[in-house]
């Protein structure tokens, strides 16, 4: 998907469709018409305010810009993201993507004349970029229960979350923000896996952590400005069940991660969210700690180019993002799952088919288990729901067990691993409806944690010791590549389809070793290792002195042949980037 924000006002006319308990109903675009979203301009600012100032109040002191303001009797203007006080978490990134330059300028009313009113600031030299927001609404839609297996979601033939828990069952170390309608945070089942802000002291009225944010113990409410993160839709208590109800507590349902941290980024509240508070949502995730997020909602027209940035800011900081693909049932793209940087989640029934209300096409990703979900409800209650809002966090869940189990994983690299270690449904390799497959969190789980590495960053020359695991693959051969970032040998990493696996020009008379091969030297020298008959083995390899090396990131695959057929891979772990310092 292209990127690259318009160079002017977007009007387009885009299509919402609403989830109403009554069924699937189509209305035109719910553009907000009390609001526009600006970027300034960066130099134009730069002359006149200097780098790097916010505008909080009215007059601005931009002396075109306030004209407008005035002719349209605006309120009040805000940064969408403003800047917290601690700073931003990658202030390289936000100042690239202009974080700063975003504001909201609240009209006081609605106008039906909106457009023309964006299309006036756009035309403002102080001005890059003004835009409309639109209403959004979660991915979901009503349920019969009547015929449903409890949780049969989780079950060994389909996501296998069951098996994965002889595993891991605890990803306490990893921050998932789940950005949706809130949270019933006293649930009784949810409530220890509540994400705590631990440099916040509840209900003192200051933002002690100077995040930004006051008294944001769980999370913030970014529609209304406030830490009230409680589910008053419903629907958010439900997918944050999916991801992280506490297990094995004896109590209604184990969510894929029995121990986390869900932190709260509500944008949905009194009929319908935005998505500026999108935006501000998935910066506050990634300036906060969060490696994972949740995104059950969308829209079938692209968000304002502040949701793009925001987006790419999280990508910055190593975030992985998990959307829904919509509910519409055809091959039109849903907005955010298809950005390029999200993992697009379509859904699939007990039967392993896709279910009828799923979007799918070649934007999605993958798919999980999204028809007739059983999990918490408020009330202290449990629920079934179907919806692509169901199946995004089944792999969000995923997604944060896989990085707790293999905390080197960055986010691009655990966003393959679950893509192409899931179960290949449809036809064979990636297709419209399935993706890469369906989420298979025991296979992604065993990927995770075939590999890890002393250190993700050396010097050259240096040492680096290597740790695998292959517990059921003994009879198969074993190599560890190492290429440039981003590949296997010859294809890059984001277009990989294990359905084409490549064909290496190998001969090899070797039983259960491994070695390193270094682009563009040949496959078959380097030798360092071989496993012992439990499947492990610990090694060292040595980066070599050399031009070729220093700089660089190398992405080291852990892949198996059948040594009766060495036409194509039969398996790659999780791939992991070394950084070769200058
Ligand atoms: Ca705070």
């Amino acid at each position: 998907m292209s990127l690259s924000p318009s160079s002017s006002c977007r009007l387009g006319l885009a299509t919402v469709t609403v989830f109403a308990m009554s069924g699937v109903v189509s209305v035109f675009a719910q553009e907000l018409s009390d609001r526009v979203l600006i970027k300034l301009s960066q130099t134009r600012m730069e002359l006149e305010t200097g780098a790097g100032r916010q505008l909080h109040t009215l007059p601005t002191g931009i002396a075109e810009l306030d004209v407008l303001l005035e002719r349209y009797e605006a309120s009040s203007i805000r940064p969408i993201f403003p800047e917290p006080p601690r700073g931003r978490a990658n202030p390289e990134a936000a100042a690239h993507l202009g974080l700063w330059r975003w504001h909201r300028v609240e009209l006081g009313s609605e106008r039906e004349d909106i457009r023309e009113v964006a299309e006036s600031f756009a035309q403002l030299a102080s001005v890059e970029l003004a835009e409309l927001d639109r209403k959004l609404f979660p991915a979901v839609i009503p349920d019969d229960p009547d015929y449903v297996l409890n949780q049969w979601d989780l079950k060994p033939d389909r996501s296998d979350a069951e098996s994965a828990w002889d595993i891991k069952t605890d990803s306490s170390d990893v921050i998932v923000c789940v950005i949706d309608t809130g949270c019933e945070t006293a649930h009784g089942d949810i409530a220890s896996n509540v994400w705590i802000n631990q440099g916040e002291i509840p209900g003192n009225g200051i933002d002690d952590d100077a995040n930004g944010y006051i008294d944001d113990i769980n999370g913030w409410n970014f529609l209304f400005q406030n830490d009230n993160v409680q589910d008053s839709w419903p629907h958010g208590i439900h997918v944050n069940g999916i991801i992280g109800a506490v297990g094995n507590n004896s109590t209604k349902v184990a969510g894929i991660n029995w121990v986390t941290r869900l932190m709260q980024g509500k944008i949905f509240d009194a009929g319908f969210g935005t998505w500026e508070a999108g935006a501000e949502a998935t910066v506050y995730a990634a300036d906060n700690g969060a490696k994972v997020t949740n995104n059950s909602w969308g829209d079938t027209g692209q968000g304002p180019s502040c949701y793009v940035d925001a987006m790419n800011y999280a990508d910055s900081l190593d975030v992985l993002q998990v959307a829904a693909a919509g509910n519409q049932g055809d091959a039109n793209e849903f907005w955010p799952a298809a950005y390029e940087p999200i993992l697009a989640v379509s859904a699939t029934d007990v039967n392993d088919n896709l279910a009828g209300f799923s979007s799918h096409g070649s934007w999605i990703d993958m798919s999980a288990p999204g028809q007739d979900i059983y999990n918490l409800w408020i009330g202290n209650g449990a629920t079934w729901l179907s919806g692509t809002s169901m199946a995004s966090p089944h792999v969000a869940g995923a997604g944060a067990l896989i990085r707790s189990v293999n905390p080197q994983l960055r986010a691009r690299e655990a966003f393959l691993v679950l893509r192409y270690h899931s179960d290949d449904l449809g036809g064979t390799g990636f297709d419209d409806s399935f993706g890469y497959g369906r989420l298979d969190i025991r296979q992604a789980v065993d990927a995770a944690r075939s590999i890890r590495l002393s250190t993700l960053t050396t010097s050259v020359p240096g040492t680096v010791d290597i740790d695998l695991d292959m517990e059921t693959e003994h009879d198969l051969l074993h190599l560890l590549l190492a290429t440039p970032a981003g590949e296997v040998p010859g294809i890059p990493l984001s277009s990989y389809d294990p359905a084409d696996a490549c064909i290496f020009p190998l001969n090899y008379d070797f039983f259960m070793t491994f070695l390193l091969a270094v682009q563009p030297n040949p496959i078959g020298q380097n030798f360092v290792g071989n496993f012992d008959g439990s499947g492990h083995s610990d090694a060292s390899f040595v980066i070599p002195s050399g031009a070729y090396f220093k700089g660089k990131d190398f992405s080291f695959c852990y892949v198996t042949f059948d040594p009766n057929d060495l036409s194509q891979i039969r398996r790659i772990s999780a791939p992991l980037t070394l950084h070769v310092n200058l």
